[in-house]
Protein backbone atom coordinates (compact mmCIF):
# COMPACT_ATOMS: atom_id res chain seq x y z
CA UNK A 1 0.00 0.00 0.00
CA UNK A 2 1.48 3.26 -0.72
CA UNK A 3 0.18 6.98 -1.82
CA UNK A 4 2.31 7.58 -5.01
CA UNK A 5 -0.06 8.96 -7.18
CA UNK A 6 1.56 10.32 -10.72
CA UNK A 7 4.39 11.95 -11.85
CA UNK A 8 4.15 15.50 -12.91
CA UNK A 9 6.67 17.81 -14.89
CA UNK A 10 8.23 20.47 -13.05
CA UNK A 11 8.31 22.56 -15.77
CA UNK A 12 5.34 22.43 -17.96
CA UNK A 13 3.30 20.69 -15.06
CA UNK A 14 1.84 17.86 -17.40
CA UNK A 15 1.00 14.61 -15.59
CA UNK A 16 2.16 10.94 -16.16
CA UNK A 17 1.27 7.49 -14.82
CA UNK A 18 3.38 5.48 -13.07
CA UNK A 19 2.84 2.28 -14.48
CA UNK A 20 6.32 2.08 -16.21
CA UNK A 21 9.84 3.58 -16.55
CA UNK A 22 10.01 7.51 -17.67
CA UNK A 23 12.44 9.56 -16.87
CA UNK A 24 12.07 13.42 -18.38
CA UNK A 25 9.08 14.96 -19.30
CA UNK A 26 8.26 13.37 -22.53
CA UNK A 27 7.33 17.00 -24.15
CA UNK A 28 9.81 19.57 -22.37
CA UNK A 29 12.80 16.99 -23.22
CA UNK A 30 12.81 17.61 -26.70
CA UNK A 31 14.50 20.77 -26.21
CA UNK A 32 17.30 19.06 -24.06
CA UNK A 33 20.76 19.57 -25.56
CA UNK A 34 23.80 18.04 -24.26
CA UNK A 35 25.38 20.48 -21.78
CA UNK A 36 22.59 22.06 -20.21
CA UNK A 37 20.78 21.34 -17.19
CA UNK A 38 17.88 18.65 -17.72
CA UNK A 39 14.43 20.31 -18.59
CA UNK A 40 10.84 18.73 -17.84
CA UNK A 41 12.32 16.77 -14.87
CA UNK A 42 9.34 14.86 -13.69
CA UNK A 43 8.19 14.56 -9.69
CA UNK A 44 6.33 12.56 -8.03
CA UNK A 45 2.90 13.45 -6.46
CA UNK A 46 1.08 11.96 -3.85
CA UNK A 47 -2.39 11.24 -2.18
CA UNK A 48 -2.14 13.99 0.42
CA UNK A 49 -5.25 13.79 2.30
CA UNK A 50 -4.92 10.05 2.69
CA UNK A 51 -1.56 10.77 4.00
CA UNK A 52 -2.39 13.21 6.51
CA UNK A 53 -5.39 11.11 8.06
CA UNK A 54 -2.19 7.86 7.98
CA UNK A 55 -0.01 10.21 9.68
CA UNK A 56 -3.07 11.35 12.43
CA UNK A 57 -3.84 8.00 12.74
CA UNK A 58 -0.16 7.27 13.67
CA UNK A 59 0.59 9.90 15.85
CA UNK A 60 -2.84 8.86 17.98
CA UNK A 61 -1.75 5.21 17.93
CA UNK A 62 1.62 5.78 18.86
CA UNK A 63 2.11 9.31 20.76
CA UNK A 64 5.19 8.16 22.58
CA UNK A 65 6.69 7.25 19.12
CA UNK A 66 10.62 8.01 18.80
CA UNK A 67 12.60 9.48 16.01
CA UNK A 68 13.31 5.80 14.66
CA UNK A 69 9.31 4.90 14.45
CA UNK A 70 8.63 8.18 12.72
CA UNK A 71 11.08 8.28 10.34
CA UNK A 72 9.85 4.64 9.39
CA UNK A 73 6.41 5.87 9.09
CA UNK A 74 6.80 9.14 7.21
CA UNK A 75 9.14 7.22 4.60
CA UNK A 76 6.89 5.00 4.41
CA UNK A 77 4.24 7.11 3.95
CA UNK A 78 5.70 10.01 1.11
CA UNK A 79 7.75 6.44 -0.28
CA UNK A 80 6.57 5.77 -4.34
CA UNK A 81 7.32 2.09 -3.81
CA UNK A 82 6.35 -0.83 -1.19
CA UNK A 83 9.04 -1.59 1.22
CA UNK A 84 9.06 -5.28 -0.53
CA UNK A 85 10.96 -4.04 -3.20
CA UNK A 86 13.82 -2.69 -1.34
CA UNK A 87 16.87 -4.46 -1.57
CA UNK A 88 18.39 -5.97 1.81
CA UNK A 89 20.56 -3.59 3.33
CA UNK A 90 19.17 -0.83 5.36
CA UNK A 91 20.08 3.00 4.24
CA UNK A 92 18.95 5.73 6.12
CA UNK A 93 18.44 6.76 9.67
CA UNK A 94 21.20 8.27 9.93
CA UNK A 95 22.08 10.00 13.04
CA UNK A 96 21.73 14.05 14.01
CA UNK A 97 23.96 15.19 16.14
CA UNK A 98 23.79 18.14 18.26
CA UNK A 99 27.20 19.79 18.83
CA UNK A 100 28.04 22.70 20.53
CA UNK A 101 32.17 22.16 19.90
CA UNK A 102 32.20 24.38 16.63
CA UNK A 103 32.60 28.07 17.63
CA UNK A 104 30.47 27.07 20.26
CA UNK A 105 27.50 27.49 18.00
CA UNK A 106 24.75 25.35 18.69
CA UNK A 107 24.87 23.21 15.11
CA UNK A 108 22.94 19.85 13.98
CA UNK A 109 25.44 17.40 12.07
CA UNK A 110 23.47 15.04 9.74
CA UNK A 111 25.92 12.25 8.87
CA UNK A 112 25.38 10.16 6.20
CA UNK A 113 28.68 8.94 6.45
CA UNK A 114 27.10 5.93 7.81
CA UNK A 115 25.21 4.48 5.32
CA UNK A 116 26.23 1.04 3.74
CA UNK A 117 28.71 2.65 1.04
CA UNK A 118 29.42 6.00 2.95
CA UNK A 119 27.61 8.16 1.54
CA UNK A 120 24.28 10.63 1.29
CA UNK A 121 23.74 8.67 -2.67
CA UNK A 122 22.68 5.56 -0.95
CA UNK A 123 19.14 6.93 -0.93
CA UNK A 124 18.93 7.25 -4.26
CA UNK A 125 20.21 4.16 -5.15
CA UNK A 126 18.02 2.24 -2.77
CA UNK A 127 14.92 3.44 -4.83
CA UNK A 128 16.11 2.56 -8.12
CA UNK A 129 16.94 -0.98 -6.93
CA UNK A 130 13.48 -1.09 -5.75
CA UNK A 131 11.82 -0.06 -8.94
CA UNK A 132 14.23 -2.54 -11.01
CA UNK A 133 13.01 -5.15 -8.89
CA UNK A 134 9.50 -4.39 -8.97
CA UNK A 135 9.96 -3.57 -12.76
CA UNK A 136 11.90 -7.29 -13.22
CA UNK A 137 14.61 -5.33 -14.84
CA UNK A 138 18.43 -6.99 -14.41
CA UNK A 139 20.62 -4.15 -15.15
CA UNK A 140 21.18 -0.47 -13.69
CA UNK A 141 23.59 2.51 -15.53
CA UNK A 142 24.77 5.55 -13.71
CA UNK A 143 27.61 8.13 -14.33
CA UNK A 144 29.38 9.59 -11.38
CA UNK A 145 31.83 10.90 -9.93
CA UNK A 146 32.23 8.31 -7.53
CA UNK A 147 29.70 8.75 -4.71
CA UNK A 148 26.80 7.30 -6.45
CA UNK A 149 28.32 5.03 -8.36
CA UNK A 150 30.13 3.30 -5.31
CA UNK A 151 26.42 3.92 -3.92
CA UNK A 152 24.72 2.09 -6.79
CA UNK A 153 27.41 -0.86 -6.67
CA UNK A 154 26.36 -1.46 -3.21
CA UNK A 155 22.93 -2.01 -3.60
CA UNK A 156 22.60 -3.57 -6.47
CA UNK A 157 24.61 -6.16 -5.04
CA UNK A 158 22.75 -6.68 -2.47
CA UNK A 159 19.75 -7.35 -4.74
CA UNK A 160 21.90 -9.45 -7.38
CA UNK A 161 21.23 -6.44 -10.53
CA UNK A 162 24.26 -5.67 -12.61
CA UNK A 163 25.24 -2.02 -11.81
CA UNK A 164 27.30 -0.46 -14.97
CA UNK A 165 29.32 3.00 -13.95
CA UNK A 166 30.39 5.93 -16.46
CA UNK A 167 32.82 7.83 -14.19
CA UNK A 168 35.57 10.27 -14.52
CA UNK A 169 39.09 8.50 -14.80
CA UNK A 170 40.28 10.45 -12.10
CA UNK A 171 37.59 9.89 -9.47
CA UNK A 172 39.19 9.00 -6.27
CA UNK A 173 40.98 5.54 -6.15
CA UNK A 174 38.58 4.55 -2.51
CA UNK A 175 35.57 5.51 -4.41
CA UNK A 176 36.83 3.53 -7.49
CA UNK A 177 37.69 0.46 -5.71
CA UNK A 178 34.03 0.21 -3.46
CA UNK A 179 32.83 0.18 -7.36
CA UNK A 180 35.08 -2.68 -8.32
CA UNK A 181 34.79 -4.94 -5.03
CA UNK A 182 31.00 -5.24 -5.52
CA UNK A 183 31.45 -6.28 -8.81
CA UNK A 184 29.73 -3.41 -10.75
CA UNK A 185 30.96 -3.00 -14.68
CA UNK A 186 33.47 -0.07 -14.51
CA UNK A 187 33.74 2.22 -17.72
CA UNK A 188 36.53 5.16 -16.75
CA UNK A 189 36.03 8.28 -18.91
CA UNK A 190 38.95 10.68 -20.00
CA UNK A 191 37.26 13.78 -18.99
CA UNK A 192 34.54 15.66 -16.34
CA UNK A 193 31.23 13.99 -14.86
CA UNK A 194 29.44 15.77 -17.49
CA UNK A 195 31.26 13.42 -20.26
CA UNK A 196 30.17 10.46 -18.27
CA UNK A 197 26.71 11.35 -17.88
CA UNK A 198 26.85 11.54 -21.92
CA UNK A 199 28.16 8.29 -21.88
CA UNK A 200 26.12 7.16 -19.62
CA UNK A 201 23.27 8.28 -21.66
CA UNK A 202 24.49 6.29 -24.57
CA UNK A 203 24.58 3.31 -23.07
CA UNK A 204 21.31 3.57 -21.79
CA UNK A 205 20.07 4.00 -25.22
CA UNK A 206 20.74 0.56 -26.65
CA UNK A 207 20.35 -1.60 -23.40
CA UNK A 208 17.69 -3.07 -21.51
CA UNK A 209 18.12 -1.02 -18.22
CA UNK A 210 17.38 1.62 -16.03
CA UNK A 211 19.32 4.83 -15.72
CA UNK A 212 20.47 6.56 -12.35
CA UNK A 213 21.83 9.34 -13.72
CA UNK A 214 20.94 11.71 -10.85
CA UNK A 215 17.63 13.87 -11.59
CA UNK A 216 16.69 11.88 -14.71
CA UNK A 217 14.92 9.69 -13.01
CA UNK A 218 12.19 11.05 -10.85
CA UNK A 219 13.28 8.63 -7.71
CA UNK A 220 16.94 10.00 -7.54
CA UNK A 221 15.09 12.97 -5.69
CA UNK A 222 12.74 10.97 -4.28
CA UNK A 223 15.48 8.73 -2.63
CA UNK A 224 17.22 12.11 -1.70
CA UNK A 225 14.18 13.31 -0.04
CA UNK A 226 14.37 10.56 2.80
CA UNK A 227 16.91 12.48 4.71
CA UNK A 228 14.57 15.82 4.61
CA UNK A 229 12.06 13.60 6.43
CA UNK A 230 14.07 12.56 8.41
CA UNK A 231 15.38 15.77 10.09
CA UNK A 232 11.64 16.70 10.58
CA UNK A 233 10.98 13.13 13.44
CA UNK A 234 14.10 13.59 14.54
CA UNK A 235 13.94 17.43 15.55
CA UNK A 236 10.12 17.45 15.88
CA UNK A 237 10.16 20.17 13.98
CA UNK A 238 11.21 22.11 10.76
CA UNK A 239 14.85 23.43 10.94
CA UNK A 240 14.96 26.69 10.12
CA UNK A 241 18.32 26.48 8.01
CA UNK A 242 19.53 23.27 6.11
CA UNK A 243 23.34 23.49 4.77
CA UNK A 244 23.73 21.27 1.86
CA UNK A 245 26.97 20.50 -0.37
CA UNK A 246 26.17 21.39 -3.35
CA UNK A 247 27.33 20.16 -7.01
CA UNK A 248 24.31 18.76 -9.44
CA UNK A 249 21.38 20.38 -7.20
CA UNK A 250 19.78 16.89 -6.60
CA UNK A 251 20.44 16.77 -3.04
CA UNK A 252 19.35 20.15 -2.57
CA UNK A 253 15.97 19.60 -4.92
CA UNK A 254 15.49 16.48 -2.95
CA UNK A 255 15.53 18.08 0.69
CA UNK A 256 13.36 20.97 -0.73
CA UNK A 257 10.93 17.70 -1.60
CA UNK A 258 10.53 16.85 1.47
CA UNK A 259 9.10 19.64 3.11
CA UNK A 260 6.93 20.05 -0.01
CA UNK A 261 5.59 16.98 0.35
CA UNK A 262 5.20 17.90 4.35
CA UNK A 263 3.49 21.00 3.92
CA UNK A 264 1.36 19.57 1.28
CA UNK A 265 0.03 16.85 3.88
CA UNK A 266 -0.43 19.50 6.17
CA UNK A 267 1.79 18.02 8.39
CA UNK A 268 3.53 20.91 8.84
CA UNK A 269 3.05 24.37 7.52
CA UNK A 270 6.69 26.20 6.65
CA UNK A 271 9.48 25.62 4.64
CA UNK A 272 13.15 25.39 6.02
CA UNK A 273 15.76 28.01 4.07
CA UNK A 274 18.13 26.24 2.37
CA UNK A 275 21.65 26.69 1.60
CA UNK A 276 23.51 26.00 -1.40
CA UNK A 277 27.17 25.43 -0.34
CA UNK A 278 29.25 25.38 -3.10
CA UNK A 279 32.77 25.43 -4.53
CA UNK A 280 33.89 28.67 -5.60
CA UNK A 281 35.29 27.14 -9.18
CA UNK A 282 31.81 25.09 -9.15
CA UNK A 283 29.58 27.60 -8.69
CA UNK A 284 26.93 27.25 -10.94
CA UNK A 285 23.45 27.05 -8.99
CA UNK A 286 24.77 30.07 -6.77
CA UNK A 287 25.90 32.31 -9.98
CA UNK A 288 22.28 31.12 -11.83
CA UNK A 289 20.34 32.04 -8.04
CA UNK A 290 22.23 35.66 -8.17
CA UNK A 291 21.69 36.44 -11.88
CA UNK A 292 18.29 34.62 -13.11
CA UNK A 293 20.39 33.43 -16.32
CA UNK A 294 22.01 30.20 -16.09
CA UNK A 295 25.65 29.47 -17.40
CA UNK A 296 27.80 26.60 -17.03
CA UNK A 297 30.18 27.18 -14.13
CA UNK A 298 34.07 28.19 -15.74
CA UNK A 299 36.59 25.61 -15.05
CA UNK A 300 35.11 23.21 -12.12
CA UNK A 301 38.31 22.66 -10.43
CA UNK A 302 38.25 21.68 -6.39
CA UNK A 303 39.57 19.17 -3.76
CA UNK A 304 35.45 18.52 -3.23
CA UNK A 305 35.12 16.08 -5.85
CA UNK A 306 31.68 15.43 -4.93
CA UNK A 307 30.45 18.99 -5.99
CA UNK A 308 32.45 19.28 -9.00
CA UNK A 309 30.19 20.35 -11.61
CA UNK A 310 30.21 22.05 -14.88
CA UNK A 311 26.90 21.52 -15.76
CA UNK A 312 24.43 20.98 -12.69
CA UNK A 313 21.64 18.71 -13.94
CA UNK A 314 19.18 19.67 -11.30
CA UNK A 315 19.99 23.67 -11.69
CA UNK A 316 16.06 24.93 -12.21
CA UNK A 317 15.11 22.84 -9.48
CA UNK A 318 17.96 23.93 -7.03
CA UNK A 319 17.50 27.60 -7.72
CA UNK A 320 13.32 27.40 -7.62
CA UNK A 321 14.17 25.55 -4.03
CA UNK A 322 16.45 27.83 -3.27
CA UNK A 323 14.09 30.77 -4.20
CA UNK A 324 11.14 29.06 -2.13
CA UNK A 325 12.62 28.47 0.88
CA UNK A 326 14.45 32.14 0.96
CA UNK A 327 17.68 30.78 0.94
CA UNK A 328 21.01 31.36 -0.26
CA UNK A 329 23.47 30.35 -2.43
CA UNK A 330 27.16 30.70 -0.72
CA UNK A 331 30.64 29.99 -2.69
CA UNK A 332 33.82 28.46 -0.53
CA UNK A 333 37.13 27.80 -1.15
CA UNK A 334 38.86 24.83 -1.20
CA UNK A 335 40.87 26.28 1.77
CA UNK A 336 37.74 26.81 4.22
CA UNK A 337 36.60 23.48 3.44
CA UNK A 338 39.70 21.53 4.20
CA UNK A 339 40.16 23.87 7.20
CA UNK A 340 36.06 23.27 8.28
CA UNK A 341 37.01 19.37 7.34
CA UNK A 342 39.71 19.07 9.80
CA UNK A 343 37.80 21.15 12.59
CA UNK A 344 34.62 18.58 12.14
CA UNK A 345 36.98 15.73 12.54
CA UNK A 346 39.23 17.37 15.63
CA UNK A 347 36.19 18.68 17.30
CA UNK A 348 33.00 16.50 16.85
CA UNK A 349 34.63 13.36 16.06
CA UNK A 350 33.04 13.03 12.69
CA UNK A 351 35.42 12.82 9.35
CA UNK A 352 33.57 13.92 6.53
CA UNK A 353 34.79 14.20 3.40
CA UNK A 354 35.71 17.75 1.61
CA UNK A 355 32.46 18.75 -0.30
CA UNK A 356 30.40 17.72 3.00
CA UNK A 357 32.95 20.24 4.98
CA UNK A 358 31.93 23.16 2.33
CA UNK A 359 28.68 23.24 4.70
CA UNK A 360 30.49 24.11 7.44
CA UNK A 361 32.54 26.78 5.77
CA UNK A 362 29.62 28.33 3.98
CA UNK A 363 28.04 28.39 7.70
CA UNK A 364 31.26 30.93 9.25
CA UNK A 365 30.48 32.82 5.70
CA UNK A 366 26.63 33.37 7.05
CA UNK A 367 28.31 33.84 10.56
CA UNK A 368 30.48 37.23 9.28
CA UNK A 369 27.24 38.28 7.41
CA UNK A 370 24.79 37.78 10.31
CA UNK A 371 21.84 36.67 8.28
CA UNK A 372 21.61 33.69 10.87
CA UNK A 373 19.61 34.23 13.78
CA UNK A 374 21.34 33.04 17.47
CA UNK A 375 18.36 30.75 18.42
CA UNK A 376 17.99 29.56 14.79
CA UNK A 377 17.74 25.32 14.80
CA UNK A 378 20.82 25.22 11.83
CA UNK A 379 21.75 21.51 10.87
CA UNK A 380 24.61 21.00 7.84
CA UNK A 381 23.71 18.02 5.75
CA UNK A 382 27.32 15.52 5.95
CA UNK A 383 26.62 13.91 3.24
CA UNK A 384 29.52 11.29 2.69
CA UNK A 385 32.73 9.73 4.28
CA UNK A 386 36.02 10.97 5.04
CA UNK A 387 37.84 7.64 3.80
CA UNK A 388 35.95 7.80 0.93
CA UNK A 389 38.70 10.64 -0.43
CA UNK A 390 41.78 10.06 2.00
CA UNK A 391 44.15 12.37 -0.25
CA UNK A 392 42.45 15.24 0.07
CA UNK A 393 43.21 15.67 3.47
CA UNK A 394 46.36 18.05 4.24
CA UNK A 395 48.76 18.09 7.50
CA UNK A 396 50.99 21.01 8.01
CA UNK A 397 53.30 18.76 9.73
ZN1 LIG B 1 6.94 19.09 -19.38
Amino acid sequence: MNYFNNYRCTRCGQEYEPDKPIYLCPVCSKTYQPGMPLPGILECTFDYAQIAQAWEEFCIAFPDANATQKIEELCELFSPLDKEHYPNLPVGNTPLICSQSLMGKTLYLKFDGVNPSGSYKDRASNLMVAEARRLGIKEIVTASTGNAAASLAALCAAAGIKAVIFAPAKAPPAKLVQIKVHNAELHLVEGTYDDAFAAALDYFATHDCLNRNTAYHPFTIEGKKTGGLELFAQLGEVPDYIFVPTGDGVILAGIAKAFYDLKEAGITDRLPALVAAQSESSDAITSYWENGVYADAIKPDTIADSISVKTPSAAHLAVKALKDSDGIGIRVSDEEILSAQKMLASRTGIFCEPSSAATLAAYFQTLEQAWIQDQAKVVLMLTGHGLKDIQAVKFDD
